[in-house]
C-alpha cells in the first residue's frame, strides 16, 4: 500500500460530528465509556452527545457558553480562549475576526444534559445553560478531603472520604458522641511547623472531624479547635457540639454548630468559629515549665430536636 499522507490520516481520524440519524453504529462513537448504553430508545440522547462534542472548545476542551465565536471557515472557539489565540483560528490558522456563532448558541439552549455527577447519584437532566450553576450546587457533588495539613486533592462521597482519611492520612477514628482528647506538643513556641491534628468521630450515623491547629492571630499565637460535619450544610445545622479545655482551676468552654466540610477548614478557622485558646493560656493549662503543650480537650456532640 502507498503511504497515506499525515494530513489525510488526520482527516480520517477526526470523529464524524454530524451523524445521519439512522446510522446507529456511528452514533456510539461520541459516547463515553462510563455512560450507560442507550441503544433502546431516546434518539435525542445520542444526538445530543454529538452536539455536545460540537460544543466542546477545541483549545481548552471545556463546554462553550455564549458568546461562542467562529472563524470565517466555521471553526468554533470559546470566549475564554479567543483573546489568547492572537486573532488566528487555532484549527485552520486563518484570521479569526469577530464572528459570533448564534446558531450553535441556539442549539445549545435547546439541549438538556445529565448532571456530571450522575455517577454520584444525581438523576438531574439540566438545560445546557444552567448546567454549570446546577453542578456548582448539586447535592451529589463530591466532597474535598477535609485533611488540612496537606494540599490533598482527593474528592469523593462521604464513605469514600472517611476510608481515605483512615487509610491514607492515618487519622484516628472514634466511635461515640463524647470525647476526651489529649494534645501534646514538645516545642509549642514554633507556630510555623505546628502540626494540624484531625480526628474523625462517628455518631448518629454520621461522621464529624475535630480539627486542632496552631496559628497566628495578628501578633498572637493561638490554638483553635473546632468540629466539622461530614455532609451538607443543611444536615450540619441539626447538630451542636461543645468543647472544654482547662487546667489549674480554669476552664474555657465553647459551644457551637459544626460547619459542613463544604466550607474549607481555612474559612472556618479565619471566622474563629471554634474554641480559641491563647498560647499563654494553653501553656498555663498545660502546667509544668511551659516547655511542653499538654492540653486535654473534652467534648460532646448532640442532635438538636
Ligand atoms: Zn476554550
Ligand atoms: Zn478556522
Ligand atoms: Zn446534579
Ligand atoms: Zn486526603
Amino acid at each position: 500500500m502507498t503511504t497515506v499522507s499525515p494530513y489525510f490520516d488526520d482527516l480520517r481520524c477526526q470523529p464524524e460530528v454530524i451523524h445521519p440519524p439512522q446510522n446507529e453504529d456511528c452514533m456510539d462513537i461520541g459516547e463515553h465509556m462510563n455512560e450507560p448504553a442507550q441503544h433502546t430508545a431516546k434518539p435525542n440522547v445520542t444526538v445530543s452527545s454529538s452536539v455536545r462534542e460540537l460544543l466542546e472548545c477545541p483549545v481548552c476542551l471545556n463546554a462553550m457558553y455564549p458568546p461562542i465565536h467562529q472563524c470565517s471557515n466555521g471553526h468554533t472557539l470559546c470566549s475564554g480562549c479567543k483573546p489568547r489565540v492572537h486573532n488566528r483560528c487555532p484549527t485552520c490558522r486563518h484570521e479569526l475576526g469577530n464572528i459570533r456563532c448564534l446558531a450553535l448558541e441556539k442549539v445549545a439552549a435547546s439541549l438538556e444534559l445529565p448532571c456530571k455527577y450522575q455517577n454520584f447519584g444525581c438523576i438531574g437532566i439540566i438545560p445546557y445553560y444552567s448546567k454549570l450553576k446546577h453542578e456548582s450546587q448539586c447535592s451529589f457533588r463530591p466532597y474535598n478531603c477535609p485533611y488540612a495539613g496537606s494540599d490533598c486533592t482527593v474528592i469523593g462521597d462521604i464513605p469514600y472520604i472517611v476510608a481515605h482519611l483512615k487509610d491514607d492520612h492515618k487519622v484516628d477514628m472514634h466511635m461515640g458522641s463524647t470525647f476526651n482528647h489529649r494534645y501534646v506538643k514538645s516545642k509549642p513556641h514554633e507556630v510555623e511547623n505546628a502540626t494540624w491534628m484531625l480526628t474523625v468521630f462517628s455518631c448518629f450515623g454520621q461522621y464529624f472531624c475535630l480539627h486542632f491547629e496552631a496559628f497566628q492571630l495578628g501578633m498572637a499565637p493561638v490554638y483553635i479547635a473546632f468540629l466539622r460535619f461530614m455532609g451538607d450544610d443543611e444536615t450540619a445545622k441539626n447538630f451542636s457540639y461543645s468543647l472544654e479545655v482547662g487546667g489549674n482551676g480554669r476552664k474555657l468552654i465553647w459551644q457551637g454548630v459544626p460547619r459542613s466540610i463544604r466550607d474549607s477548614y481555612r474559612k472556618v478557622r479565619d471566622s474563629f468559629d471554634g474554641l480559641i485558646i491563647q498560647r499563654n493560656m494553653a501553656l498555663f493549662f498545660s502546667g509544668g515549665d511551659r516547655k511542653e503543650l499538654k492540653l486535654r480537650v473534652t467534648g460532646r456532640i448532640w442532635k438538636e430536636q
